[in-house]
């Protein structure tokens, strides 16, 4: 059984501010620790299912060498490899080859959710929400949208409880979810220990490996319009000329393609 794990540091046990994943910031050293555990506890998780290999995508945007770059090597659980500082969403080689899973470790809501700890879609854009057809995604969404290019499905989520309600909405019950915080606002949460989540990881990794076809791929209809609302009218300019896209109204634009990889391939492009 090959697996892949797609991470991301702010759903995190312990973690709610963005000191704390930031390059460079003094907090940022611990976190990475604590995040690189949560990553091991779903490797072990997926070992017991009986995954032959797994693969580890760090998908946290940490900042300059950082980025994408926050596992802590020599803490790694040595039955995974991972794959550091590629660029966001662009990691499809697993895929390609034939990927019976896909686990989400570490996530956190879409941007604009009340009790979503350090909610946003994408940090480096400035998106207000972001729509597959009529879903109204975040970052799970995206990921999963990645994976069903492929036929490959998203089996578990972990983060907060915000993120696991969000994903269990796109992508139905046969889900399963890990909550390891509830989030009080955008940057307080009450917690449950780290040691106390990591179970918790490895035992819903294994429970969700358990029936591949519990959740069906997520494959946004055919034709695919992506809409995205930005902050002010500069963001959307910034789209201003490329091809499939169009800005419809002045916060705004819609690209348009015979299926979802087109549509995103027109907005998103190869940022490391
Ligand atoms: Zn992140």
């Amino acid at each position: 059984m090959r697996v892949l794990i797609m991470s991301d540091m702010e759903g995190v046990s312990g973690i709610v501010v963005w000191e704390q994943v930031s390059g460079g910031d003094p907090m940022y050293e611990e976190c990475r620790r604590l995040y690189t555990e949560e990553i091991n506890a779903c490797v072990r998780g997926a070992k017991s299912a009986g995954a032959t290999e797994i693969v580890v995508v760090d998908c946290h945007g940490a900042g300059g060498g950082w980025q994408f770059n926050s596992l802590i090597p020599e803490l790694l659980d040595a039955d995974c490899e991972w794959v550091a500082h590629h660029p966001w969403s662009r990691y499809t080689e697993m895929l390609e080859g034939g990927c019976d899973a896909c686990l989400l470790v570490g996530m956190h809501a879409s941007a604009g959710t009340p009790d979503g700890v350090m909610c946003h879609t994408i940090s480096t854009t400035r998106w207000r929400d972001l729509f597959f057809n009529d879903d109204c995604v975040g970052e799970v969404g995206i990921n999963a949208a990645v994976c069903g290019a492929y036929g490959v499905p998203v089996l578990l989520v972990t983060g907060d409880e915000a993120v696991c309600r969000e994903s269990r909405e796109l992508l139905g019950d046969g889900l399963t979810t890990v909550a390891v915080k509830k989030g009080l606002s955008q940057y307080s949460a009450r917690q449950m220990p780290p040691v106390k989540a990591r179970a918790l990881i490895e035992e819903g990794a294994k429970r969700a490996l358990a029936n591949l076809s519990s959740v069906k791929p997520y494959v946004p209809a055919k034709p695919t319009t992506i809409t995205i609302h930005v902050d002010q009218v500069d963001a959307a300019l910034s789209f201003k000329g490329r091809a499939g896209v169009e800005i419809v109204e002045p916060r705004t634009v819609v690209s348009r393609g015979k299926d979802w990889q087109t549509a995103w391939d027109q907005i998103w492009g190869w940022k490391a």
